[in-house]
């Protein structure tokens, strides 16, 4: 790590990659715990689960119509019982006699295959059969989705809402899983005032607040608490105390170099280990990282640009990292609409959106938006990603590539893949160890029945 390896001391100015690779590093997945099922979408399961029987655990009717014998094929038979869902029936299948039954019903002693409904043609307790019957028509077999032992998940999976119906259907109502971060936000400023307040000369409303809070949620954290303190370090020492039980903290201002900017040594005080303090990036050069144990703090510039810029490149790769999910941001790759020039040597991300307009990779059009600043909001507001544009001195060409980061809102609908998931090694049970069983990503079937 930066400080303990002594690569850099936190004034040194790192490049944006570098403090991302730093805050990957420190962001370790949190301890595991139990959740209901129905809570665990999309968490990192923390244990192997095993199927602890076959799945489907009797043969089951897949269409409402008859249990038949195959060689009943063309004849008429007697209907000799009901199978509802639900029920074992005891009754047989035999050449002369079938019996009718429902979906998800186990089918009854005897049966080859169900013929659908719309198949027969029924009088009174009798029905003429089709003439061709295909054994095991219609019926799965037990075992056929999955069989007792067969890894239903690995630790480190993500939980998908299918996994969550498999977790049910072996009766589990809880499930291991790496939990999400606790979150809060602490919003700094003399001259800030919240909404609802009439702002005095010099005063401005608090809009990083909202913002942050709104951030978090997006990401699918729950509502974090957001505390406003003043420009003093007691103010802030006693913000910092109150939320010692976060796992991460996001300190909106106060973070560059003034007379003012105090939330460096409120941490100190705090007893946390700064870890880089300035990124060679536009917006947000001042951004400041620290930890204490576990727990993470970001000190983020006050301009609102530069302030949302760095909790959606490291604070969001923060709570990736603990969610026990790959912390890097996946970026995309588009078109750019209109030329643009690097701001020389440093990162420039750029708000932009982004518009399908082509196929393939480089189908995406990013436009530029024009003149925003780092303490701009009003031209960004409609902006669904962040143009990364690396430092240099050559314009760069309308038409050409460029890679593009998602606001996290925009890339939800997405359905953007992280990649592997990290637990606590401590933690993994391995999955089916000594019992030669396996995980099917592929949902593939079992050669059974
Ligand atoms: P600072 O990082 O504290 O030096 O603040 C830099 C600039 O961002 C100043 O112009 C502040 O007024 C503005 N600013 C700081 N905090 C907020 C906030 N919560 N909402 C809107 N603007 C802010
Ligand atoms: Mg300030």
């Amino acid at each position: 790590m930066t400080s303990d390896a002594g690569m850099t001391s936190p004034r040194t100015m790192i490049s944006p990659d570098e403090a991302l690779r730093i805050v990957a590093l420190y962001a370790t997945p949190l301890s595991s715990r139990p959740v209901p099922i129905a809570e665990a979408v999309g968490r990192t399961v923390a244990e192997a689960v095993v199927a602890d029987r076959d799945q489907p655990p009797f043969p089951r009717a897949m269409m409402d119509g008859y249990a038949v014998r195959v060689a009943s094929a063309g004849r008429e038979v007697a209907v000799i019982g009901e199978a509802p869902a639900g029920r074992a029936v005891e009754a047989a299948v035999t050449e002369v006699g079938c019996l009718e039954i429902m979906t998800g019903a186990p089918c009854p002693p005897g049966t080859e295959a169900v013929v659908m409904e719309e198949r027969v043609r029924r009088t009174g307790d009798r029905v003429l059969l089709p003439d061709r019957i295909d054994l095991g028509e219609n019926v799965a077999p037990p075992g056929s989705d999955c069989r007792a032992g067969d890894g239903v998940l690995a630790a480190g999976e993500e939980i998908t809402t299918m996994a969550v119906a498999a977790l049910a259907s072996f009766g589990r109502s809880t499930v291991k899983v790496v939990p999400r971060p606790r979150l809060a936000v602490i919003v700094s400023g003399a001259e800030l005032v919240g909404a609802g307040r009439v702002p005095r000369q010099a005063q401005i409303h608090d809009s990083n607040g909202p913002m942050l809070a709104s951030m978090a949620l997006a990401i699918g954290l729950e509502p974090p608490p957001c505390l406003p303190a003043a420009d003093d370090l007691e103010s802030l020492s006693r913000c910092i105390e109150e939320v010692a039980d976060r796992d991460i903290v996001v300190l909106s201002g106060g973070a560059s170099g003034g007379r003012y900017d105090l939330v460096r040594r409120a941490l100190e005080c705090h007893g946390a280990e700064v870890i880089f303090h300035r990124v060679m990036q536009k917006p947000g050069k001042p951004l400041l990282f620290a930890r204490k144990g576990h727990r993470l703090f970001f000190g983020l510039p006050g301009n609102p640009l530069a302030c949302h810029l760095c909790f959606q490149r490291y604070v969001e790769a923060a709570v990736r990292g603990m969610e026990g999910i790959d912390p890097l941001p996946v970026l995309e790759t588009g078109r750019l609409e209109e030329s643009i020039r690097p701001k020389g040597g440093r990162t420039h991300f750029v708000p932009a959106i982004a518009l399908l307009t082509g196929e393939g990779p480089g189908g995406w059009t990013v436009r530029p938006l024009p003149g925003a600043s780092s303490a701009d909001i009003f031209s960004p507001a409609r902006a669904n990603c962040y143009l990364a544009v690396p430092p240099g001195s050559a314009e760069i060409a309308a038409g050409e590539l460029i890679g593009f980061l998602w606001l996290a809102e925009a890339a939800a609908g997405r359905g953007a893949r992280q990649g592997p998931c990290r637990v606590r090694q401590e933690e993994c049970t391995p999955l089916g160890a000594g019992r030669g069983v396996h995980v099917r990503h592929d949902g593939s079937k079992n050669e059974h029945g």
